[in-house]
């Protein structure tokens, strides 16, 4: 969940639509306009990824800085066909090639009502090349709110080609759900992910976080034994942060709780690691655990730097080295519609500083690591090299990095400290 690329830190997600407007008018690096027709002319895209974005939500969470709110409007209808209209737009970018992984995050996606999702399936299979992803080779991910999860929902996804389910769990205890604002009964979350096996969702995934206020380590190690006793081949877990302009953040502020010590959440983040090896899910990211080829590999794409296509207010893209994200408000996502495309903001162009850092920040955090070679050929192609080597030098002296195979990984010490370690390596560049 916390690596969406359709996280959009500066509307005040838990406010209204809205307010976000207000927040988001104050950016100044808005461009808002439908940069992904300049790819087209250019030919420069050949993405094998795409993310699709529902910003719709029954409540909103107090730790949730995603894109998504609760619709007073009724706007779902509109929403997806707005979002088919732009579908079509942006299919020609994949040039032809058959998709590999498709994400449907939020918000809710499985909100939507079973006869939009029939809409959106069947766009998806008239506009795009759906052959790897519905023969098995590829992967079809949707993010499913467990209270929302019914027999015909999943019918419809399965049918639809959906691969795999991301059931957001966060606790199963009631009391840290309700510190979360978290609106769900646990037991909601093994009924949903029993309904998707029943429906032939083959591969399924639950999200926890850990260092929630007032939890322990035995708070942890419980909602862990919970999550690895069911029907999973995934798990993700991340610790609670605090992210600007959401209502937890502004608890916090206000004094109303202690967030969890440093040392108590170290000690949580070592027992999820052991606890989900003890069971077979072997960390390949410092935050997400998969039975060996289960691995999620839409999110192995954004943390390999793989390009991929966004659809959807907020939806981020990265394409042919440029960076951009679909306007984050939907009045203005359903009201522009330049031959299909949507107005972007946060326009980040080609540049080999910003790509390698990217390439750094996202790839320390893999188990596999990073490519040394093709780092220091990046960085040598901006004379920074000699200083990315220096760094490299003084994190393996820490005992932080580690070589293997042409491949700089984070050893068991550096883990916890895997920001700081990135920032290490990013200074080198300049
Ligand atoms: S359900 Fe997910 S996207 Fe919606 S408010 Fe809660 S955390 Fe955010």
């Amino acid at each position: 969940m916390a690596l969406s690329p359709a996280q959009v830190p500066e509307p005040d997600a838990a406010m209204t639509d809205d307010t976000a407007l207000h927040i988001l008018r104050q950016r100044p690096t808005t461009t808002a306009r439908p940069i992904a027709a300049d790819f087209l002319c250019r030919g420069e895209a050949e993405p094998r990824s795409l993310y699709i974005h529902v910003p719709f939500c029954f409540h909103k969470c107090h730790y949730c800085d995603f894109y998504s709110f609760v619709d007073t409007r009724d706007r779902q209808g509109v929403f997806i066909d707005r979002l088919v209209r732009e579908l079509r737009a942006v299919a020609p970018l994949t040039r032809g090639l058959p998709l590999r992984t498709l994400f449907v995050g939020g918000g809710t996606p499985t909100l939507l009502a079973p006869k939009l999702w029939r809409t959106l399936l069947r766009c998806l299979r008239d506009t795009f090349d759906l052959q790897e992803i519905l023969r098995g080779h590829g992967e079809f991910t949707v993010e499913c709110n467990p209270e929302t999860a019914s027999e015909e929902l999943f019918g419809v996804l399965s049918e639809g080609g959906v691969s795999r389910i991301s059931v957001g769990a966060q606790s199963f205890n009631p009391t840290h759900l309700k510190t979360l604002e978290r609106w769900h009964d646990p037991d909601t979350v093994p009924r949903a992910l029993e309904l998707a096996r029943s429906a032939g969702i083959e591969r399924r995934s639950v999200d926890l976080i850990y260092a929630i206020p007032g939890q322990t380590t035995e708070d942890v190690r419980s909602d862990l034994a919970t999550a690895l006793a069911l029907p999973i081949d995934h798990l993700s877990a991340y610790n609670l942060t605090y992210e600007p302009n959401t209502a937890m953040t502004r608890r916090l502020q206000r004094g109303e709780f202690h967030p969890i010590e440093e040392e108590s959440e170290l000690e949580m983040f070592w027992l999820v690691r052991s606890e989900c090896e003890k069971r077979g899910l072997g960390a390949y990211e410092i935050s997400n655990f998969a039975r060996p080829g289960s691995e999620c590999r839409h999110n192995l794409a954004y943390w390999r730097q793989d390009p991929w296509l966004a659809a959807g207010p907020s939806a981020s893209a990265h394409v042919g080295g440029h960076r951009y994200k679909v306007i984050p408000r939907l009045d203005d996502y359903l009201n522009h519609d330049d031959q299909g495309f949507a107005l972007v903001t946060d326009h980040d162009p080609p540049e080999p500083r910003r790509t390698l850092a990217e390439i750094i920040m996202t790839g320390i955090r893999l188990a596999e690591g990073i490519d040394m070679n093709r780092v220091l050929g990046e960085a040598s192609a901006i004379g920074a090299a000699g200083a990315l080597q220096a760094e490299i030098e003084r994190a393996d002296e820490s005992g932080w990095l580690v070589e293997r195979a042409g491949r700089l990984a984070l050893t068991d010490s550096g883990l916890p400290l895997a920001d700081h370690v990135a920032s290490c390596l990013m200074s080198a560049l300049g």
